[in-house]
């Protein structure tokens, strides 16, 4: 590629970020646009950072989603470490998640272990299973025994608990890494506070050139867009002349991100399948804490977001209470959290998401998550991120095919 080339890099999250860092490394000049005031301010920063084998998804039983995630999902961490030329070790979590299956889960437990050892056997044939967060090459899914299981979680509502071998990492240490990145690279010119209103080809097809038109004025020529804006890209792929093909849902969820005054100790457990929630441990004093019903502050199917209002969201102490008392009694370690709390935020973000119907329903399309991935249109390119955990293999994915 010529180095008089000149593409537009709309939304710096994660994959943003990812795409322009790539593509300034082999000499291409970027421009990295966003709304926010700063790099990884959305999504990218406020997520739990599991780091998804494919375990999540049984209520696709196909395995579908599951193949989806792997490959991304066993390249995170040598991708990421690349490029902030970092260890990721500091923050990955330091034990493997418990899945419970709920008694009101969509898949049931006989269910949900034939699909967490087909996982496994898909994540332990791969070639790059030691390259995922620990070595994932020789381990598989496990069922707790029954004290195992009476240790982590409450009596009566959870009918089975499973030790999986996935892990997270902590997304706001990984964002302040990216930030820097990104602020360190000549070829990388950040434009912040800058909404992205349309994209328009110069030349009148999809070879561009391209401006692209913000509410401070027009940027341009580009030879080449990448829509990376998440919650915000079909309504920028419209202005183009691609319509969206649906189904898709935008979420809007919030969770709690905290930090306690001395070490608590107690397993990463993940309530599946359907609407329920999560705790994440990552080293003893660091939690991510989320109950979906009480986080979920906005959901619709149009081609922008809907809007989010004050009156929208709840008040935090209150979403606090919520998730301590609903984890509380699925996962009693968390009981002693709150007396421990050193501080919390309470945070997030959008999800888009390739499907539809609610999390309740066995045949909602939003259990499978295979639909998303690079759609190229000769110079114009969008992607849907899908997950923040199969974002920088994508990235790197997108980065070859345009730069050979
Ligand atoms: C609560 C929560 C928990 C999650 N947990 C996980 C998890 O454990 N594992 C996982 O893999 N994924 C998880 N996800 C999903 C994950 O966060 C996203 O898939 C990922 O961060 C999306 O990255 P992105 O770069 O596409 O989007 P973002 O990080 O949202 O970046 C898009 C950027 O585009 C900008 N933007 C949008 N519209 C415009 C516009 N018109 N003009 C200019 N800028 C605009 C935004 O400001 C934003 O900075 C979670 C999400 C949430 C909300």
């Amino acid at each position: 590629m010529s180095r008089r080339k000149r593409i537009a890099v709309l939304g710096a999250g994660i994959m943003g970020c990812s795409v322009a860092l790539r593509l300034a490394r082999r000499g291409v000049a970027v421009t990295l646009v966003d709304a926010a005031p700063g790099p990884f301010s959305a999504a990218s920063r406020w997520n739990e950072g599991k780091i998804h084998l494919g375990y999540m998804y049984s209520a696709d039983p196909g395995l579908r989603t599951a193949a989806h995630m792997i490959e991304g999902g066993l390249w995170f961490r040598p991708l990421v470490e690349e490029m902030l030329d970092c260890s990721l070790e500091p923050v990955i979590s330091t034990g493997d998640d418990i899945y419970l299956c709920h008694r009101d889960s969509v898949v049931d437990a006989p269910a949900m272990e034939a699909y967490l050892h087909r996982v496994s056997d898909l994540v332990r044939s791969h070639p790059a299973a030691v390259r995922y967060l620990v070595d994932v090459s020789r381990t598989g899914a496990e069922r707790l025994q029954p004290g195992e299981l009476a240790e982590v979680s409450g009596a009566g509502e959870i009918l089975a608990g499973f030790r999986v071998p996935e892990r997270s990492v902590q997304t706001r240490w990984v964002a302040d890494r990216f930030t820097a990145a990104v602020a360190a690279e000549d070829a990388l010119e950040m434009l912040t506070n800058t909404r992205v209103l349309a994209v328009e080809p110069t030349g009148g097809s999809l070879q561009g050139p391209w401006k692209v038109s913000t509410a401070d004025g027009v940027l341009g020529p580009f030879s080449h867009v990448v829509n990376a804006l998440w919650e915000g890209r079909p309504v920028i792929d419209r202005t183009v002349g691609l319509e969206p093909v649906p189904p898709w849902t935008h979420r809007y969820r919030l969770a709690l991100f905290l930090r306690t005054r001395l070490p608590v100790s107690g397993p990463c457990a993940v309530i599946a399948t359907g609407p329920f929630g999560d705790v994440k441990n990552y080293n003893g004093r660091d939690f991510y804490l989320s109950w979906y019903p009480a986080g979920l502050v906005a959901e619709g199917s149009g081609l922008e977001p809907p809007a989010i209002t004050a009156e929208s969201l709840p008040a935090e102490k209150d979403l606090a209470a919520e998730v301590f008392r609903q984890l509380g009694a699925l996962v009693p370690w968390t009981q002693s959290l709150p007396a421990a709390t050193e501080s919390f935020e309470v945070a997030g973000g959008w999800v888009f998401a390739g499907g539809k119907g609610k999390l309740s329903d066995p045949s909602a399309t939003l259990h499978q998550r295979w639909r998303y991935g690079i759609e190229r249109h000769d110079t114009y390119l969008s992607v849907d991120t899908g997950k923040y955990s199969t974002a920088p293999w994508m990235a790197r994915e997108l980065v070859d095919s345009l730069t050979g």
